[in-house]
C-alpha cells in the first residue's frame, strides 16, 4: 500500500546524506569525544565541525552552541537555567508544552509567569510583551514558529523590547530551523533552541544557542562536557547528523528547496479551499513557515479524518503529536479564538524535504472525498 507522510512537524525522516554522514561514527569512529587518544580526538574533531555548522545556521560563534538531546531539553535548560524563585517570566499562550510545562513547573517553585495571548491569526502583539514587563522580569520566552499552525512570531520586535529592558530573551526555533533563515543577532535573542528530528536529523539530538556571557545553571550534574553547560557524554553520531542537517538547511535557502516546499503547501491550500466547503486556514494572513498548513474542516471530528486518511495511506495530524489521542482541543487553536468544535475539526499538513508533487497529488486525491464521506455520516453536518 502506498503511504505518504505529511506530518513533518511531528518528525522528519533522516535524509540519506545525513545517515551517510553519521554512519561512520557508530563503528569506525566510536571514541568518546572526551578521550585524549586518537579515537577521542577523531570524534572531538567531528563534534567541533558539527558545532561550526550549527553555529553558521543560526549566525553565532561555535562556542555559543550547546548540544542537547532535543528541543525539550533546550527549552528546559534555557528557561530553568536562567530563572530563580522571585523572578518573573513572560511567555505566550501558544508555546509548545516543552515551554508551557516548564513555566508551569517553575510557578510551583515561586517564579511568576505571564502568559501573553495571541490575536485571531495566532500572533503575539509585542506591545503586550512590553506592557507585561515588571521590575523582576528575568526572561521573555516566545517561540519563533508555532508547531501547529506554522505562524511566525514577531521575534525581532520582541528581542528589541527585551534588549531595551535588559531582560533575557529565549526563542524556541524548533519549527523555524531549516524553514526560515535564523540569525540570533537580528532576533537579538540570548538563547535559541533547535531540534534535529524536525530537520531530517535523528530523534534525540538538538542544540541550544547561548549568547556569550549568559550564565546558565546546568540542569544535569556530571562531567564538564559542553563547557559545563550540559553534562553527559556527547551523542557523536547524532551531533554529526545535526551538523549535516544544518548544512543542508542552509543550502535549502539558496538552492530553491524552500520555495519548492512553499509551492507544494500553496497547492494543498488552494485545492482544498476550492474543492471542500466550509473550511478555513488557521493562521491565514499571518506570516507562516513555508511547509505548514492547518485547516479546519467544519462539522467533522479531526481525529476521525486523521484515521480515515491514514487507512487510505495518508499520514497527517490534528496538531501537536503529544496531544494526539487526547480529546482536549488544541490550546493553540483555542488561544486563537476557535471554538472547541472548530479546533477539534482542524488538521495539520506539514511537508518535508522528501515530499514531492506526486505526494501532494496523492493527498489531494483523497482529502475532498474523505471529508465528504465523513460529513455524509455526520448528523451535525446534515443539520447545517
Ligand atoms: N518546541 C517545538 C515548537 C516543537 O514543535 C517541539 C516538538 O514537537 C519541541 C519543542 C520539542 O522538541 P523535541 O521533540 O526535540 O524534544
Amino acid at each position: 500500500m502506498r503511504r505518504i507522510y505529511l506530518d513533518n512537524n511531528a518528525t522528519t525522516p533522516v535524509l540519506p546524506e545525513i545517515l551517510d554522514a553519521m554512519r561512520p561514527y557508530f563503528i569506525e569512529h566510536f571514541g568518546n569525544a572526551s578521550s585524549i587518544h586518537h579515537h577521542g580526538q577523531e570524534t572531538r574533531a567531528a563534534v567541533e565541525r558539527a558545532r561550526e555548522s550549527v553555529a553558521q545556521l543560526v549566525g553565532c560563534r561555535a562556542s555559543e552552541i550547546v548540544f542537547t538531546s532535543g528541543g525539550t531539553e533546550g527549552d528546559n535548560l534555557a528557561i530553568s537555567g536562567l530563572t530563580r524563585p522571585g523572578d518573573h517570566i513572560i511567555t505566550s499562550t501558544i508555546e509548545h508544552h516543552a515551554v508551557l510545562n516548564t513555566c508551569k513547573h517553575l510557578e510551583s517553585v515561586g517564579i511568576e509567569v505571564t502568559y501573553i495571548p495571541v490575536d485571531g491569526r495566532g500572533v503575539v502583539d509585542p506591545n503586550d510583551v512590553r506592557e507585561a514587563l515588571r521590575r523582576n522580569t528575568r526572561l521573555i520566552t516566545v517561540m519563533m514558529a508555532n508547531n501547529e499552525t506554522g505562524v511566525i512570531q514577531p521575534v525581532e520586535q520582541i528581542g528589541k523590547i527585551a534588549a531595551e529592558a535588559d531582560v533575557y530573551f529565549h526563542t524556541d526555533a524548533v519549527q523555524a530551523a531549516g524553514k526560515v533563515p535564523l540569525d540570533v543577532n537580528r532576533i537579538a535573542c540570548d538563547l535559541l533552541s533547535i531540534s534535529g528530528h524536525k530537520m531530517h536529523a535523528p530523534q534525540g539530538v538538538g542544540a541550544l544557542y547561548v549568547r556569550k556571557g549568559t550564565l546558565l545553571q546546568a540542569m544535569f550534574h556530571g562531567g564538564r562536557h559542553e563547557r559545563s553547560r550540559r553534562a553527559g557524554t556527547e551523542n557523536v553520531p547524532g551531533i554529526v547528523a545535526l551538523g549535516k542537517a544544518a548544512e543542508l538547511a542552509k543550502q535549502g535557502f539558496e538552492n530553491g528547496e524552500v520555495e519548492r516546499i512553499a509551492g507544494l503547501r500553496e497547492q494543498i491550500e488552494k485545492t482544498v479551499v476550492e474543492q471542500v466547503e466550509t473550511i478555513g486556514v488557521n493562521g491565514e494572513g499571518a506570516p507562516r513557515v513555508p511547509n505548514t498548513t492547518n485547516i479546519h474542516f467544519d462539522h467533522i471530528e479531526g481525529e476521525a479524518l486523521v484515521i480515515a486518511l491514514d487507512l487510505k495511506g495518508l499520514a497527517v495530524s490534528t496538531g501537536a503529536a503529544c496531544s494526539s489521542g487526547a480529546l482536549e482541543p488544541s490550546h493553540v487553536l483555542m488561544a486563537m479564538g476557535l471554538g472547541a468544535d472548530q479546533a477539534r475539526a482542524s488538521l495539520r499538513f506539514s511537508l518535508g524535504k522528501q515530499n514531492t508533487e506526486e505526494d501532494v497529488g496523492f493527498a489531494l486525491g483523497l482529502i475532498p472525498s474523505t471529508v465528504a464521506r465523513l460529513r455524509e455520516l455526520s448528523p451535525v453536518y446534515q443539520k447545517a
